[in-house]
C-alpha cells in the first residue's frame, strides 16, 4: 500500500467523523423516551369483550393448540343462558415468544396482541398471567364484532339471512 492510499484512508475517516459529529443523535432514552412501536407490533395479550359488554372468548382451546410453546391453558365453562366462557384462562408469558399465532387462531377476536412492550419481571413466576390480569373492558381493535351475534347462540335468523352472508347451498341440487 503507498503512502498516498494510507494518507486518503485517513483523511476518509476524519472526514466520515466529521460528518456526522454535528448530526442530531439517534439513541433514545429509555425509559423517560419511549418510542412509538408500530401498530400491529406484537406485544402483552389481552382478551377482548364484544360491544354488548360480554366476554367473547368461549373457551374453545383454539389458541392453546395454535400456541407453538404451550403457553396458554383455560378450563370452559357453561352459564344457564348456554353461552360458554373461561372459568380460568392463564398465559404463561415467560414462555411467550409473541408470534401472534393465538390471536390469528381465535374465531372471536377475543384474544389479541398490543403494543405494550412494558412486561419484564424480576421474579419470573409475575409472568404468570391469569384471567383477571388479561380481561379488558373494551372490544380492542374489534369495536362492532359481536361473535355471539355472527355464529354464536345469539343467532336467530335462518341460516343465509344474516349481514353478508349467503345462502346455504342445496347439495341434493347438485346431484345430476
Ligand atoms: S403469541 Fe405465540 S407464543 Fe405467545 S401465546 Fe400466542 S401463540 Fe403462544
Ligand atoms: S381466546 Fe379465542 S381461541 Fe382462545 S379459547 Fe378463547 S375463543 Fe377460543
Amino acid at each position: 500500500m503507498s503512502l498516498f492510499e494510507d494518507i486518503g484512508g485517513i483523511i476518509t475517516g476524519i472526514w466520515t467523523t466529521w460528518k456526522h459529529i454535528f448530526r442530531r443523535p439517534v439513541t433514545i432514552q429509555y425509559p423517560e423516551e419511549k418510542r412509538q412501536p408500530a401498530p400491529r407490533y406484537r406485544a402483552r395479550i389481552i382478551l377482548t369483550r364484544d360491544p354488548d359488554g360480554g366476554e367473547r372468548c368461549v373457551a374453545c382451546h383454539l389458541c392453546s393448540a395454535a400456541c407453538p410453546v404451550d403457553c396458554i391453558s383455560m378450563q370452559a365453562g357453561e352459564r344457564e343462558n348456554g353461552r360458554r366462557y373461561a372459568t380460568w384462562f392463564r398465559i404463561n408469558f415467560s414462555r411467550c415468544i409473541f408470534c401472534g399465532l393465538c390471536a390469528e387462531a381465535c374465531p372471536t377476536m377475543a384474544i389479541q396482541m398490543t403494543p405494550d412492550y412494558e412486561i419484564c419481571q424480576r421474579d419470573i413466576m409475575n409472568l404468570l398471567y391469569e384471567k383477571e390480569d388479561l380481561l379488558v373492558d373494551h372490544c380492542g381493535k374489534e369495536p362492532d364484532y359481536n361473535f355471539y351475534h355472527h355464529a354464536g347462540i345469539g343467532v336467530s335468523q335462518p341460516r343465509g339471512a344474516g349481514a353478508g352472508e349467503q345462502r346455504p347451498v342445496d347439495v341434493r341440487g347438485l346431484m345430476p
